[in-house]
């Protein structure tokens, strides 16, 4: 469980550590691999959300994958990617939130994911939230704790009292 006064600092109006679906690059699932490099190129992201036509989230799209149906082709040049489709790449999602005040399960999914997918409950990609947006949450917290809460050392507590 997360401290209760870390948990309300870090907190603090949820929606505003997503970053909304409108800013959110993504791809579909029918778009060419070509064109999904070009995309992951432009916006210099790792890995993207792979959305249908109605904004469903459909899976993730990390480079690393369009790379290895590269390699998959002896001799394969990037021009071989208009072949292939986000399909025949994209991973499942693992990890989602469907609220964003779900801080304990966010920051646990973040140890190990960039980001992680913010959706409502017809599975509609709301927007993600990142580690950046919510590393200046734990910066926010490093530095103002002591304006909100006064933090004594065990130790002290327990010396005072002897
Ligand atoms: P950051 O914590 O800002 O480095 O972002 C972590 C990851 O989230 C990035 O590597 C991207 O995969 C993804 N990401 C962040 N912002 C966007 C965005 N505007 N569009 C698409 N993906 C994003």
């Amino acid at each position: 469980m997360i401290d209760p006064a870390v948990e309300q600092m870090l907190r603090k109006d949820p929606k505003s550590y997503v970053i909304p679906a409108e800013v959110v690059a993504n791809v579909t699932a029918t778009n060419t691999l070509e064109h999904a490099l070009m995309v992951l190129s432009k916006v210099g992201y790792t890995r993207i959300p792979v959305l249908d036509a109605d904004d469903h989230l459909q899976g993730l799209l990390p480079l690393a994958a369009i790379t290895d149906q590269l390699l998959k082709v002896p001799g394969a040049a990037v021009e071989q990617l208009s072949n292939y489709t986000v399909a025949d790449a994209m991973r499942p999602v693992e990890h989602w939130v469907d609220d964003p005040a779900r801080l304990e399960t966010i920051l646990s999914y973040l140890v190990d994911e960039p980001f992680i997918p913010l959706i409502d409950e017809q599975q509609v990609f709301q927007g993600i939230i990142t580690r950046r947006e919510i590393l200046k949450r734990v910066n926010y917290l490093a530095h103002n704790l002591d304006e909100n809460y006064e933090v004594i050392p065990r130790q002290v507590l327990s010396d005072n009292i002897d």
